[in-house]
């Protein structure tokens, strides 16, 4: 069965779900639409999809199985409560929400519709991430520990997103966030949380740098580390560097997608560097290979095969923690206690 999908948003980020979406089997994207009818008109003309600038009469007229809301935020709850009400599965990019009253909000109306709600973090997808997961959930290093989660670099972000120089906690809720998620699919859920955030860059508004250090409900601690202003050669962006010790190993992830298991006396390498599409380059190979392994995600949550990696519902904690490290930051690092403690 070939499923039918719309995209919302034909912008930067958009090109990679409709190249990913057009790599996999049994579903199509038959309409696509953006405020800018530029945008909607080209990848109309790439993709082969028919081209809108109102969201409603494309849900209207086209009736899809899902809709693939690749927005900025600040749309993301009218778009998504719009998409449920039309009885679709909806997917939509982080950050899920600008506010836990919008997230809540949103996940009520998918659930009041009876549709799927996914949140495209496309980091827990990434695969040295889900080879260290399996390496946890295996038991390869007993029990988890300590977690430390490294993603700093220079790279120029603002030249494909200009949007983020203006971004008050920009490092926090850029990637912070997906870094977060990782987290809690790693390690669980974060009972408290202590953030210092940095402005390091001149050239943009607000916070590019963040240290964040967390309490797991399972024991385990956390620091993890963002900079948008931190300067190596070769810059070591896209990759997030980690170290994950448990009580009976660890496991590296080191620059170069280098993963060693340290256990029992030995260590082992593995290079765990994901495929580069046909589409695709390196070093951008690492998110477009994430794409793609999320989108088969969402398929397989259509055909009933998976539970949602991870849900509007799991993506709200994930949101929660975020919003805390922002307020922990604003008073001094003071540590902030969540719900589940
Ligand atoms: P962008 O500004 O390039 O594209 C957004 C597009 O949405 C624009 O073309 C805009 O006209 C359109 N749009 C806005 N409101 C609309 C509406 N109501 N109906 C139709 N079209 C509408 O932004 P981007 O950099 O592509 O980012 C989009 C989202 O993707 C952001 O939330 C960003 O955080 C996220 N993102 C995620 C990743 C990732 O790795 N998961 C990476 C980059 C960006």
């Amino acid at each position: 069965m070939t499923r039918r999908g719309v995209l919302i948003g034909c912008g930067f980020f958009a090109r990679n779900h409709m190249l990913a979406w057009r790599d996999l089997p049994d579903v199509t994207i038959v309409a696509v639409c953006d405020l800018d009818p530029a945008k909607a008109a080209a990848f109309s003309e790439e993709f082969g999809a028919r081209a809108y600038g109102d969201a409603a009469q494309m849900l209207k007229e086209v009736r899809p199985d899902f809709a693939d809301i690749a927005t900025t935020v600040s749309s993301h709850r009218s778009l998504v409560e719009l998409a449920a009400g039309h009885g679709c599965a909806v997917i939509c990019q982080k950050p899920f929400a600008e506010n836990l009253i919008d997230a809540d909000a949103m996940v009520d109306a998918c659930k009041h519709a009876g549709v799927e709600l996914l949140i495209h973090e496309n980091f827990r997808w990434q695969a040295p991430i889900r080879r260290i997961g399996e390496l946890i959930d295996s038991g390869a290093i007993g029990q988890p520990q300590f977690l430390r989660l490294n993603f700093r670099h220079a790279f120029d972000i603002y030249a494909n997103q200009p949007y983020l120089a203006q971004v008050e906690d920009l490092a926090l809720s850029d990637v912070g966030l997906h870094l977060f998620d990782v987290a809690r699919r790693l390690f669980g859920e974060v009972i408290r949380i202590s953030c210092e955030t940095q402005r390091l860059n001149p050239n943009v508004t607000g916070q590019d740098a963040f240290l964040a250090q967390m309490r797991h409900a399972n024991g385990a601690v956390a620091s993890v580390e963002c900079s948008f202003f931190s300067h190596y050669a070769p810059d070591r962006f896209v990759q997030t560097l980690a170290l994950v010790e448990g009580d009976e190993g660890s496991i590296e992830l080191g620059d170069g997608y280098r993963l060693w298991v340290h256990r029992q006396g030995e260590c082992l390498e593995e290079v765990v560097e994901p495929p580069v599409p046909s589409w695709g380059a390196r070093p951008w190979n690492l998110v477009q290979d994430s794409v793609i392994a999320f989108q088969q995600h969402v398929l397989d949550v259509l055909a009933g095969r998976a539970k949602p990696q991870p849900s509007g519902a799991d993506n709200l904690e994930t949101l929660r923690l975020t919003f805390a490290a922002v307020q922990s930051a604003r008073n001094g690092g003071r540590q902030v206690k969540l719900a589940a403690s």
